[in-house]
C-alpha cells in the first residue's frame, strides 16, 4: 500500500507509456485487446475503444483525501476510525462490492470476521438470473462460443449494445474466428422495439429481424416460440408488434439453427417478475437442444458484479446476500438483500465499496456509512470515514471475471494515480480491528 500519507491521485505522473493487451474493467466483457498510453495528460485509449471505454479510462481524477466526518485526514487515521465503527457494530452491512478479485476476497474475509452481510450494489438484476439458474438450471455459452459457432443469434428484450458497446463488433461480426472455425452468416433477431440495433452489420451478419413488442414482452413472445416449435396451436397472439405468422417465421429459424444462441442482459430486463422471462429464454435452448445445438448467453455484469458473485460464491458457497452474523455463512437471498434491509432499517453500519465508476454511489441511509471510492465517487453527503481507493486495470494490477463466468482476466497497472487497493485497504482495517 502506498504510504500512510494521504494518496495523491493528480500532478505526479509516471513516465508515458504505450500498454497493449490491456483488459477493460468498464463493462462485463472485460475485452482484452485494448491499446492505451499514458501521456503528462492522463491516459488516452488509443485501440479498440468504445464510449464506454474511453470515459472510463481517460476520466480525470479530482482531487480527493481520505476524510473523517468530512474533513481531510492521514489515511492511517480514517484506517483507525473505520475499524473503531466496523468494531462496535453488531450488524455490518458490506455494500457495493465493485472490486476485483483480491477486492471481493477481502471484503469476505471481513465480513467474515466482523460478522456481517455481503451484497453487491447490481445484485437485483443478477437475482433474475440466479432464480432460474437454481431451481431448473440452464445450458448456457461462452463469449468465445458464440463468437465461433453461431449460427442464429435472438437478441432477446435487452439493449446490449448500450450495455456492451463492442458486443457486436467483437462478437456477432468479428472479422475472422479461433481454429478456423468460421461461421455462417449469421441471422440476427431483435425481440423488442426500440433496442439499438446499430452495431449489427458487417460482413458477418445475414439477416436482421426485428418482432416489435415492447421490449418486457420478449418472454412472450418466446413463450409462444415455444409453444410453435412445440406443435401446439395458438390462438392470435395479443402481443403488439408480433404476429403468429411472425412466431411461426422465427420457429423455422431456430429449427435450421445448427448453433443459435438467445443472448439477454437481465440489467435490462427491469420489470416485476423478470426471472419468468429468463426461464422462457433458457427453456427454449433447453426445447430446442432436443435436435440441434442452442445455448443461452447472458450478459450485463457492470461494476464488478460477476466478479463479487463469483468470489462470494467460492467462498461461502453461495451468490451474494450472505450473512456471516451467526458464524458460518447463511444464505437468504430475501432477508440478506442489503437494499431491502436498509429500506427496513436493518443493520447499524454501511461499509460501501465502489472503485469502478463514480456513479455507483451509496444509497441513502441514516446509518453510519464509510464509503471506499474511487475519486469523484457521487455522495449525497459526507460519510462518516471517506478513503479514496484505486480502479483496478487502471490504477491498479487485478483480477475480473468476465460476464460468462468461465474466466477470469488480469488487469494492468496503468499509473493512473497513486492510490491504495480496495484489498490493501479492507486488509489494513481488519488489521486495524
Ligand atoms: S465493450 Fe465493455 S469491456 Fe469492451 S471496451 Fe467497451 S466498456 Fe470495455
Amino acid at each position: 500500500m502506498p504510504s500512510s500519507n494521504a494518496p495523491k491521485n493528480t500532478g505526479e505522473r509516471a513516465e508515458p507509456k504505450r500498454f497493449e493487451n490491456v483488459a477493460c474493467p468498464f463493462c462485463g466483457m472485460i475485452c482484452d485487446d485494448l491499446t492505451v498510453e499514458r501521456t503528462d495528460k492522463g491516459l488516452k485509449v488509443v485501440k479498440n475503444s468504445c464510449g464506454k471505454s474511453v470515459a472510463g479510462f481517460e476520466r480525470k481524477l479530482p482531487e480527493a483525501r481520505p476524510q473523517v466526518g468530512g474533513k481531510d485526514v492521514e489515511l492511517s487515521k480514517a484506517i483507525k476510525e473505520a475499524a473503531k465503527l466496523i468494531g462496535k457494530a453488531a450488524l455490518p452491512l458490506y455494500g457495493g462490492l465493485a472490486t476485483d478479485v483480491e477486492g471481493m476476497r477481502a471484503v469476505t474475509a471481513l465480513a467474515d470476521r466482523t460478522g456481517g452481510i455481503v451484497d453487491h450494489a447490481l445484485s437485483e438484476a443478477q437475482y433474475r438470473n440466479f432464480k432460474v439458474l437454481q431451481s431448473v438450471g440452464w445450458v448456457t455459452s461462452t463469449l468465445t462460443e458464440t463468437r465461433n459457432r453461431a449460427d442464429l443469434i435472438i437478441i432477446a428484450g435487452s439493449d446490449v449494445h448500450q450495455l456492451h458497446p463492442r458486443f457486436f463488433e467483437k462478437i456477432v461480426s468479428p472479422p475472422d474466428s479461433m481454429f478456423d472455425v468460421t461461421a455462417p452468416k449469421r441471422t440476427v433477431v431483435f425481440i423488442g422495439k426500440g433496442l439499438d440495433r446499430s452495431g449489427a452489420k458487417g460482413s458477418r451478419v445475414g439477416e436482421v429481424v426485428t418482432l416489435p413488442c415492447k421490449p418486457e414482452q420478449a418472454g412472450e413472445v418466446v413463450a409462444a416460440l415455444r409453444a410453435r416449435l412445440n406443435g401446439f396451436r395458438l390462438k392470435p397472439l395479443e402481443i403488439d408488434g408480433v404476429s403468429l405468422a411472425d412466431i411461426d417465421a422465427l420457429a423455422e429459424h431456430c429449427r435450421k439453427a445448427k448453433y443459435g444462441v438467445v443472448v439477454w442482459a437481465p440489467p435490462s430486463l427491469n420489470f416485476p417478475h423478470a426471472e419468468l422471462a429468463v426461464e422462457q429464454f433458457t427453456g427454449l435452448a433447453k426445447d430446442l437442444n432436443q435436435t440441434t445445438r442452442f445455448v443461452g448467453l447472458a450478459l450485463g455484469g457492470a461494476e464488478g458484479a460477476i466478479t463479487a458473485a463469483a468470489v462470494c460464491g467460492w467462498q461461502s458457497g453461495y451468490p451474494l446476500r450472505v450473512s456471516y452474523a451467526s458464524g458460518a455463512p447463511d444464505y437468504d437471498p430475501y432477508r440478506y438483500a442489503i437494499g431491502r434491509m436498509l429500506k427496513d432499517g436493518e443493520g447499524d453500519l454501511l461499509v460501501w465499496i465502489a472503485s469502478i465508476s463514480p456513479d455507483l454511489g451509496p444509497p441513502e441511509t441514516d446509518l453510519p456509512t464509510i464509503v471506499l471510492g474511487t475519486p469523484g465517487l457521487k455522495l449525497a453527503k459526507p460519510p462518516a470515514v471517506f478513503i479514496p481507493i484505486g480502479t483496478p486495470g487502471v490504477d491498479h494490477a487485478g483480477r475480473l471475471v468476465r460476464v460468462d463466468n468461465v474466466v477470469s482476466l488480469p488487469l494492468k497497472d496503468l499509473g493512473r494515480a497513486e492510490l491504495p487497493s480496495a484489498a490493501d485497504v479492507l486488509a489494513a482495517i481488519q488489521a486495524a480491528l
